[in-house]
């Protein structure tokens, strides 16, 4: 750990303000949570509500510590904004409204509107425009770590999903679309930087399917169980996406010529893919799969302050359309299943026996999975109760209207750069790097003199870290059953030293040596209480220091112990020599 100040004394726990808790608390389902509030490190103050006692706090300034580096590092610059704004510049870009049930509001005395700032874009691009006004000024980069304010639906897991939270944002402004990618390449490298430094695990994934350019937004994920997001990847390239950004493979097109033709059959009773599939095997003379079935899926969809739409999606019949994946292609519309009404307003909507024709004959928008190309034949709905229709071919029988990522992804699938089969994982967001382009400085009307006298508009930036969050993710990554393990960067000391004997020279032995590592340069928490040694190393354990010095029976002999609470390894040492053996083994 490398000092916060100069004056640090050594800690003991005879008088931290600490209590740590032999129980699980009643409310944690995962370990990071578990052992945070056992450890005593955090408490509940409210869902997604947390303090930090000192322990805690000393992790997350150190989290601090490497992130503010890394920014200072590429020339960000910090400031500190307000986390209590004004209405009127999240009215400006219609996100007072688009951010829903998620954002605190407030009032004051005078019935203004406020809120809790969830994100800071508004007042970065207000900030800098209030400043400066010359092509010479940019590019220009500024970050603050700071309380951001989320009314989560679901806040979870303790700090990890807090509706109070510190996040590290940074925004950059350039002048022109290279200058910008190179603002985000170099947020990139120093977020791949911090999370190595932190010994975060972690994996990068593009985060939309490519449409704005490549790169314009990825993700940093820590590999992590108990992840609220899914990705895939391909072990063989390295490739990495969130499933919404996944693009499937389409086939080539299959000439039309010879193919069979469509042939409606009487299918009574066979509502769903199973029975169909079922139906078919006895009486066509092949087998049938549900892939080769095509599955119509009726939804209905409104772009932002437009009226509801009819929207059909055509999927193979082995698949199911994945929520997540239809809303992102579907964004920013919106969509909700059919109701029995709505079936009822549209008689030709036959439910279970839904086919294209009936589709496309009454103007309904018709979008299929990628993998329906021209020339592919399908068993699909023949719109009549118990009625299919074999061998009804794409580009052929019927024209969809385009194709729609909405089908969902499964492990096997080929990897979207043609390299492999996609796996899926787990991960938890720690970071987000985001070329946003012009969104704001259009909305609030930045523009600057240009080289030539004309007036030019800053291209920006935005990229996050979840610093508190980061606290619980390497809590999560770096743990056993006994309790935390923190990393050297971030640990709350660089010592665990264990008095575990009760002789007046072994203590006074100990203070000495608490002393010495102190004047060394270590960060030393001294376990100097009235208590059994069990309880003792028990402790040490649950808190997490990476290395434990033990003055215990050996003291007698001349000899100290030396744990490393990563590896579990223990050795004796000489008291003659100790600090330098533990300065060494602190310094690695
Ligand atoms: P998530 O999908 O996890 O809700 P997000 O997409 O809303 O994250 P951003 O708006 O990009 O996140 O915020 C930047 C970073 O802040 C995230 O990468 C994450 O690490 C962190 N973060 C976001 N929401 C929370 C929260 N409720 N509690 C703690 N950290 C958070
Ligand atoms: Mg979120």
């Amino acid at each position: 750990m490398r000092r916060l100040s100069s004056t640090l004394v050594i800690t003991r726990l005879s008088h931290l303000f600490l209590r740590t808790l032999r129980d699980d608390p009643a409310d944690a389902e995962v370990p990071s949570h578990k052992l945070l509030v056992r450890a005593g490190y955090v408490r509940r103050i409210a869902p997604g509500v947390y303090s930090w006692l000192p322990l805690g706090l000393r992790v997350l300034r150190q989290v601090e510590r490497v992130v503010r580096e890394e920014m200072d590092g590429i020339g960000a610059q910090e400031i500190a904004l307000p986390a209590l704004l004004p209405r009127e510049p999240y009215e400006t870009t219609n996100r007072w409204t688009e951010y829903g049930d998620g954002l605190f509001r407030l009032k004051d005395r005078k019935g203004a509107d406020y809120l809790l700032g969830p994100t800071h874009e508004e007042l970065f691009t207000l900030t800098v425009k209030g400043e400066y006004n010359s092509y010479k000024d940019f590019p220009v980069t500024l970050y603050q770590i700071q309380t951001k304010y989320r009314d989560e639906e679901r806040p979870r897991a303790g700090i990890l999903r807090g509706r109070e939270f510190v996040m590290k944002d940074s925004y950059s402004y350039d002048l022109t679309d290279e200058g910008l990618s190179q603002s985000y390449q170099a947020h990139r490298d120093a977020y791949e930087r911090i999370f190595t430094r932190l010994g975060v695990k972690y994996v990068i994934v593009s985060a939309t399917s490519g449409a704005m350019g490549g790169s314009a937004s990825e993700e940093f994920l820590a590999e992590s169980e108990i992840g609220e997001d899914t990705y895939v990847r391909s072990i063989e390239s390295g490739y990495a996406a969130n499933v919404e950004a996944v693009k499937t493979i389409a086939p080539a097109p299959i000439p039309v010529d010879g193919l069979p033709e469509a042939t409606v059959y009487d299918t009574p009773d066979t509502p769903t893919i199973a029975t169909l599939v079922d139906w078919a095997n006895g009486a066509l003379d092949r087998t049938v799969s549900a892939a080769d079935t095509l599955k119509n899926v009726l939804v209905k969809v409104r772009q932002p302050g437009g009226e509801w739409e009819l929207l059909a999606i055509g999927i193979p019949g082995d698949r199911e359309v994945d929520s997540k994946r239809l809303g992102a292609s579907l964004e920013p519309a919106e969509y909700e299943l059919l109701s029995d009404a709505d079936f009822a307003a549209n008689p030709f909507l036959v439910k279970g026996y839904i086919g294209p024709k009936a589709l496309l004959e009454n103007g309904v928008r018709y979008l299929v999975d990628p993998r329906v190309v021209d020339g592919t034949s399908w068993i699909t709905g023949a719109d009549a109760p118990g009625k299919h229709v074999v061998g009804l071919v794409a580009g052929r029988d019927f024209t969809p209207d385009g194709t729609i990522e909405a089908a969902e992804v499964r492990d096997g699938d080929a990897s979207p750069d043609g390299v492999g089969t996609l796996t899926s994982a787990r991960g938890i967001e720690i970071g987000h790097v985001f070329q946003l382009g012009r969104k704001y400085t259009d909305a609030f009307e930045v523009d600057v003199l240009g080289e030539n006298g004309k007036p030019v508009r800053p291209t920006m930036g935005s990229y996050g870290v979840g610093v508190s969050r980061l606290v619980a993710v390497i809590a999560e990554q770096h743990h056993d059953d006994k309790g935390l393990r923190w990393p050297a960067e971030v640990a709350p000391a660089d010592v665990h030293l264990v008095i575990a004997n009760k002789d007046d020279a072994a203590r006074e032995g100990a203070e000495g040596l608490a002393t010495a590592l102190d004047a060394a340069g270590l960060n030393i928490i001294l376990d100097d209480r009235k208590a059994s040694p069990g309880v003792k190393f028990k402790d040490s354990e649950l808190l997490g220091v990476p290395t434990v010095v033990v003055v215990g029976r050996g003291w007698a002999e001349g000899n100290i112990e030396i744990r490393d609470r990563f590896t579990g390894e223990s050795r004796e040492v000489a008291v003659d020599g100790a600090v330098a053996e533990i300065v060494s083994a602190v310094r690695g």
